[in-house]
């Protein structure tokens, strides 16, 4: 077996995970390695994945010490977030295009330790992206935003994961900064769990992605990974230009639970940001 045979296998592993959290990566680890075959596989579900956070010994500049299953934190070369420089980017009309089809959804509320996380089991929201179609699998928050804008960090980001028929992973970044009560997200942002949950909270309204997406839809595209421990790459990253709103009282709300919940900017390795 060689090595591109071991790192394809460990993704297959990995990219099956849902973002961020310890105890669903250790719950999902018995299922994942069910059905890998290769013997690099077997290894990494071996051993739990080791407890992460975002600051301190156990903090994003520790994350690779921390378990060889993070290694791609530290030795992976595209890696997720990036500043993104407006003067940098490549237009293209082709790779740059993206499209949504987003219904309104209940969704069900989540604290898993690093993040609150809005699950989606109805598998009826999907975005298109270079002919393919990804399945919006969870939205989660970040404070403050993970990826930049010309050096610009904004209050908070929004990251809605979707996956596709082969387990691969599209992740659509929302900017948030401070204004208007968001009333699509009011109802979600008066009821974030403050501890971790054991069970998904159930939310009464129906969530209208479309109405909570800014109307402006450029977007940036690139090549990145899970912004989380184990980092894996081969992410397709979509960011939105425009930013959407919540109201100061509804970042607090959050900041009280996570007050800094975000991963460094990373370096662009020599990547392209694309836009239409
Ligand atoms: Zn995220």
């Amino acid at each position: 077996m060689n090595r591109n045979t071991v790192i394809r296998g460990m993704m297959a592993v990995v990219l099956t995970l849902p973002l961020a959290a310890c105890a669903a990566q250790n719950s999902a680890i018995p299922s994942a390695s069910s059905s890998a075959s290769s013997s690099a596989s077997a290894n990494v579900t071996a051993t739990k994945p080791a407890h992460w956070s975002y600051s301190g010994d156990t903090g994003p500049a520790k994350w690779t010490t921390l378990d060889p299953q993070y290694a791609a934190c530290a030795n992976g070369t595209e890696q997720s977030p990036i500043d993104i420089e407006l003067s940098q980017l490549k237009v293209d009309k082709e790779l740059g295009k993206f499209e949504t089809n987003y219904k309104p959804t209940a969704f069900t509320l989540m604290n898993n330790g690093h993040t609150i996380q809005a699950n989606d089991a109805s598998g009826s929201n999907t975005i298109t992206l270079d002919g393919k179609v990804y399945t919006l699998v969870q939205l989660h928050f970040h404070k403050p935003s993970e990826n930049q804008i010309n050096d610009k960090t904004f209050d908070m980001e929004m990251h809605l994961v979707h996956k596709n028929s082969e387990g691969k992973l599209a992740v659509l970044g929302v900017l948030i900064k401070s204004g208007s009560e968001n009333k699509q997200l009011a109802e979600m942002f008066s009821k974030l769990p403050k501890e971790e949950t054991k069970e998904d909270l159930k939310l009464d309204q129906v969530i209208d992605l479309n109405a909570l997406l800014p109307q402006d839809k450029k977007a940036f595209r690139y090549k990145g990974s899970l912004t989380t421990p184990p980092c894996s790459e081969g992410v397709d990253w979509t960011v939105l230009e425009e930013p959407i709103e919540l109201s100061e009282k509804q970042i607090q709300a959050f900041g009280a639970i996570f007050s800094d919940n975000h991963r460094p900017v990373q370096p662009l390795n020599g990547r392209t940001v694309v836009t239409q």
